[in-house]
């Protein structure tokens, strides 16, 4: 592994360039700083597999020093005093600034995730500075209620709740989407007027540093929000087992989720968990089959099929099935691949060999268990540096099949007959995930009626992959604990405290 820019520099405009290229350190309380053990690590260009910058690996010691400054800041008078519409002003002055840097950030995300350009801009950075501009408009819609208690003991009272920050949170996203999933929760974390330790996934630090220096910029206290750079075995575990972090919300796989649940369980740390899913995507039998298979192939290779709703299980009513099958090969094949940053890229290459590697062994897994790949399976000929994989269609699985059954986070798709509609919504709830779901059909009796039988915290009809600020996205089942953006997103950011008031 070496350091080579020459690949992707050419791609990058000057600013990103010279961003990617620094030694990129902790921020803590305002301020940057080295890890206290002085220790590294590498981000990696996944389109070529060569390192683009270093840096510093947050031990403890360093978590330690920024969940003391989150403390501090939330303590004092500047953040406790300041006026909810203050504190809206400056989550609109950080979408301001996002969206006049949008460039920057989307090149950057590009580089370091692999995802191509036009999502970046388009999907990720223009999607983050949205979140910022609807959470800027709660602060000042954080009411309470006053509650007709009964009189007691001959006294009256008055009660009333209130809406109170939870605390100091520690926020642990993932590689996929870093810049959008640090703004799911950062944005209603300050909205809610919460301390923030910010940890990204080591695989894409590089947006989450940038995003704090805007935060900077924007004019939030120092220490209102700490980026902490890490390894999750390390950095992230050092978070959630700090006592004084209030809260953790987490996006990431169910097997980290759990092993963080069951550690908040020992302080009863409130936690919110966003995490694997293996969504069902359902065509019905009066749907168009041209239109449905160019969506399907869309439900599941978006991102590289990093995406924890992707359409990975498709069943399609076998009318349509040889058809639809067909027509999602072909659109496969016509899949322009190559390095996010490169013009008409439609795929990039997976964030890292790690990932490479878990998608390549499903691969081997399911052809092991029967399945047959009708397209894709490995990587492109053409492209034998990074960490590229063909867009995959597998058929002919076994509904107790792993590959049916188990997360694989890459472009893989099963495609599955169905001829009898309950036997289908039994085969469809039938996994431990429950994130999402997809209808595909003009009958809109039909379609009310399997959104209410799916179990899943989100189902799309006619559509996929949709998201909007204000509406609430979670799973079910083993997908996770409560649910982000929206209303319901915030309510995780704050606790509510009673008061009573003896007014005899
Ligand atoms: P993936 O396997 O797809 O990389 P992970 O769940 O391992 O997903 O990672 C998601 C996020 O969780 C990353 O920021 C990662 O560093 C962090 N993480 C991983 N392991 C732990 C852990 N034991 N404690 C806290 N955070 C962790």
């Amino acid at each position: 592994m070496s350091t080579d820019v020459s690949g992707w520099s050419e791609l990058i405009g000057d600013a990103a360039r010279r961003f990617a290229l620094r030694r990129h350190r902790l921020f803590i309380n305002g301020a940057w700083q080295d890890a206290a053990d002085g220790g590294t690590f590498e981000t990696l260009d996944p389109a070529s597999g060569t390192v683009v910058t270093s840096v510093a690996d947050a031990g403890p010691a360093d978590i330690d020093a920024a969940v003391r400054a989150a403390r501090s800041a939330l303590e004092a008078v500047t953040w406790k005093k300041m006026t909810p519409i203050d504190r809206g002003r400056l989550l609109n002055r950080l979408a301001d600034l996002i969206e006049s840097n949008a460039q920057e950030l989307a090149e950057l995300e590009s580089l370091d995730n692999g995802k191509p350009l036009s999502a970046a801009l388009n999907g990720d950075v223009a999607g983050t500075a949205k979140i910022f501009r609807y959470f800027a408009g709660w602060p000042s819609k954080l009411e309470g209620a006053t509650i007709p208690v009964s009189p007691s003991g001959g006294r009256t009272f008055l009660n009333y709740t209130r809406s109170e920050p939870v605390g100091v949170c520690g926020l642990i996203v993932p590689w996929n989407f870093p810049l959008s999933m640090a703004a799911w929760k950062l944005a209603p974390a300050l909205a809610a007027g919460c301390g923030c330790i910010l940890k990204p996934a080591e695989q894409t630090p590089l947006t989450a540093l940038r995003l704090a220096e805007l935060i900077d910029e924007a004019g939030f206290p120092a220490g209102i929000v700490n980026v902490m750079t890490g390894r999750g075995a390390t950095a992230g575990a050092a978070l959630v087992a700090h006592p004084g972090v209030d809260k953790i919300a987490f996006t990431g796989s169910t097997q980290v989720g759990k092993s963080i649940a069951r550690q908040c369980a020992d302080s009863l740390k409130r936690v919110t968990l966003e995490l694997g899913g293996k969504s069902p995507n359902i065509i019905l039998p009066d749907a168009d089959p041209a239109e449905v298979a160019e969506a399907a192939a869309a439900a599941i290779f978006y991102n590289q099929g990093q995406v924890c709703t992707a359409g990975s299980r498709l069943y399609i009513h076998k009318k349509h099935f040889d058809r639809v099958v067909a027509d999602i090969a072909s659109k496969a094949q016509s899949i322009r691949i190559g390095p996010g940053l490169e013009a008409g890229t439609q795929m990039g290459p997976l964030v890292s060999s790690l990932q490479h590697q878990r998608v390549s062994d499903y691969v081997s897994i399911g052809r092991n268990e029967g399945g047959t790949t009708i397209t894709g399976g490995g990587r492109p000929h053409d492209r034998p540096e990074g960490y590229f994989f063909e867009p995959t269609v597998f058929v002919d699985t076994r509904d107790g099949a792993r590959i049916v059954k188990e997360e694989i986070f890459g472009p893989v798709l099963t495609a599955m007959p169905w001829d009898d509609i309950d036997d289908l919504v039994n085969r469809a709830n039938d996994s431990p995930f429950g994130l999402a779901a997809g209808i595909w059909t003009r009958d809109v009796k039909e379609a009310h009626r399997l959104a209410a039988q799916l179990k899943a915290g989100t189902v799309w009809v006619n559509c996929y992959n949709v998201t909007d600020p204000a509406s609430p996205f979670g799973g079910f089942k083993e997908s996770g604990w409560g649910r982000e953006l929206g209303r319901k997103g915030i309510e995780n950011y704050l606790e509510t405290k009673s008061v009573w008031i003896n007014v005899d």
